[in-house]
């Protein structure tokens, strides 16, 4: 089993929108490549707290990351540390509150953004502070880094999606073009990372309303979509469905790490649960 993962966190997509604009995964899942489960996010509807609990898979309530506004490093097990203490390598490009969470806080952007340090619990990163950052260029610079070194943790975090929800709500064409913009990405990275070894996950932290807020209890802000390629997981549309939670414990078993202790049992359906173990 391969044992290594790209996990690309789509911030703000809406499950509906997945459906309707992420052709190429829906076809992967058609074609038995890919599993697909309905997500209904956990609670605050927000970004901050669902990066806490997807890295920890605890609720914001136990982890206290309770709003953006709350920075602070992590006091949880979380999922980067438990790669580093498994020696494995995570190379990530993601939005800088990630980089507060797990690396330093607060973000000093004049030394945050590049991060190289094997010492710290993520070996290489890019951590962007504006929400306008591109998607695009996200996906080519962990290609180019994936060349250079094989990695067993791969994170990509695009606001794309976040922030046209943010300036013109779910439902509008530019909504709907930052979704469409990833399924082209997507559809062409997705492929070369199968054939380098990875397993590929993808999933978001939380939905988008129609007004462009999140962070409330309402089917369009909490409702998002989890795709997963791995041999070991059952492919096809499944008829669970999971939450936030489920995120953790599923990196933990793709990477074939053992998940915390405060992590909930996996949901997601497998080919033969005893290789859980393994
Ligand atoms: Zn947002």
């Amino acid at each position: 089993m391969p044992n290594k993962a790209v996990f690309v966190l789509l911030d703000g997509l809406q499950s509906q929108y997945a459906r309707e604009h992420l052709g190429y995964l829906e076809h992967c899942v058609e074609k038995q490549k890919a599993a697909k489960y309905e997500v209904l996010g956990e609670l605050p509807s927000a970004s901050r707290p669902m990066y806490e609990t997807i890295f920890t898979g605890v609720s914001a309530l136990e982890h206290g990351i309770t709003n953006n506004g709350i920075v602070r490093l992590s006091n949880q097990k979380h999922l980067f540390q438990m790669l580093k203490n498994a020696h494995k390598k995570s190379l990530v490009f993601a939005y800088y509150w990630i980089s507060e969470l797990y690396l330093s806080a607060p973000f000093d952007k004049d030394k945050d953004m590049l991060h190289e340090d094997s010492n710290s619990c993520i070996d290489r990163g890019f951590f962007y502070y504006g929400d306008t950052f591109p998607d695009s260029h996200l996906y080519s610079m962990a290609a180019q880094f994936m060349k250079q070194d094989t990695y067993d943790f791969v994170l990509i975090h695009p606001m794309g999606i976040d922030d046209a929800g943010h300036k013109f709500g779910a439902g509008s064409k530019e909504y709907s073009q930052a979704v469409i913009q990833n399924d082209k990405l997507l559809s062409t990275y997705i492929p070369m990372w199968l054939d380098q070894g990875y397993s590929v996950v993808v999933a978001a932290d939380h939905g988008m309303s129609e007004q462009g807020y999140h962070g409330g209890n309402s089917n369009s802000q909490r409702n998002t979509a989890l795709y997963i390629i791995d041999p070991r997981v059952q492919p096809g549309f499944s008829k669970k469905q999971l939450t936030t939670l489920e995120m953790a414990p599923l990196l933990c078993f793709v990477l074939g790490i053992e998940a915390s202790e405060k992590m909930k049992e996996l949901e997601v359906d497998l080919y033969d649960k005893d290789k859980k173990e393994q």
